[in-house]
């Protein structure tokens, strides 16, 4: 273990890093991760792109829940693991940071130029237009279509997710795009059987292939999205770093893989790193 930390410090103090972090390091802020040791299990299968665009009964569900549940999400807070991210990237010692997440909390602990690989929860795009509002402002639009409707929750999940009764369901009332007075609203973020926009893709690959370590965070890159980057970094003999709680499925390709919690973890890393970076004068990157 303390072995382990020396050398992710080496690498990490030598700078140029890409971070790519998933659900695990948001854990700490009380989101829970599905996949990792504190996460329960999945409630609910995961609402698909086509279930959603497609089934008006399955859409009307999706967001009487999801009024409900995301006001949780935006009150999570960002943790320990976050804010020493956004200190390594101070010290300029960060090339870039990818998540997967789509609660914020990167940037709510003051990293810039994030890369929301799955789109951001709190933004709301109409499939129509293209255009993007607030999820505040949906948020106020729903509670106006829905008087009381915060009464019918059955159950809330740890994660913010409810269960409802169908009945409840049945009588919560969407409501369509603001702006061009039609279109579907979906949350901006990537539906299980949606790809990520090409463009966002090509940026992270770009990002990595300038690394000169990737670190990854809290994911056990169980989906291609994310694992893809981590092999094109194995490929191009970029050393990969991962600190997750417990095995993932990118191990075989990382030259080093801590399995500790993140918040206690990262801040050591930062307290010593930081500090290094600082008295041998590191310029912050991109600047
Ligand atoms: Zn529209």
């Amino acid at each position: 273990m303390t072995e382990t930390f020396d050398a992710l410090t080496r690498l990490v103090g030598a700078g140029d890093v890409v971070v790519l972090s998933g659900a695990g390091l948001s854990t700490e802020s009380g989101i829970p991760d599905y996949r990792g040791p504190s996460g329960a299990a999945r409630r609910h299968t995961p609402m698909t792109y086509q279930a959603f665009t497609r089934d008006p009964v399955a859409r009307r569900r999706y967001w009487a829940r999801s009024h409900l549940g995301w006001r949780m999400i935006a009150r999570a807070a960002p943790n320990a693991g976050h804010r020493a991210v956004a200190r390594l990237q101070r010290a300029g010692l960060l090339g870039g940071i990818i998540t997967q997440n789509v609660d914020g909390l990167h940037t709510a602990a003051g990293a810039t130029g994030v890369i929301e690989l799955h789109g951001r929860l709190d933004e709301v795009t109409c499939l129509d237009c293209g255009n993007l509002t607030s999820r505040e402002e949906l948020d106020r639009r729903l509670t106006e279509a829905n008087p009381g409707f915060d009464a019918h929750v059955a159950h809330v999940n740890p994660d913010g997710d409810v269960d409802l009764p169908d009945e409840a369901v049945a009588r919560f009332r969407t409501v369509d795009c603001g702006i061009c007075g039609t279109g579907l609203l979906k949350p901006d973020v990537v539906f299980f059987g949606e790809t990520v926009p090409p463009a966002r893709v090509a940026q992270c690959f770009a990002v990595v292939e300038r690394a000169r370590t990737v670190l990854v965070l809290g994911s056990s890159l169980t989906v291609m999205s994310g694992r893809r980057f981590v092999i094109r970094a194995a490929k191009l003999g970029i050393p990969v770093a991962i600190v997750n709680q417990g095995p993932t499925r990118g191990d075989g390709h990382a030259a080093l893989t801590l399995d500790a919690p993140l918040g206690a973890v990262l801040t050591s890393l930062a307290d010593r790193v930081a500090a290094g970076a600082a008295a041998a004068g590191v310029q912050p990157a991109g600047v």
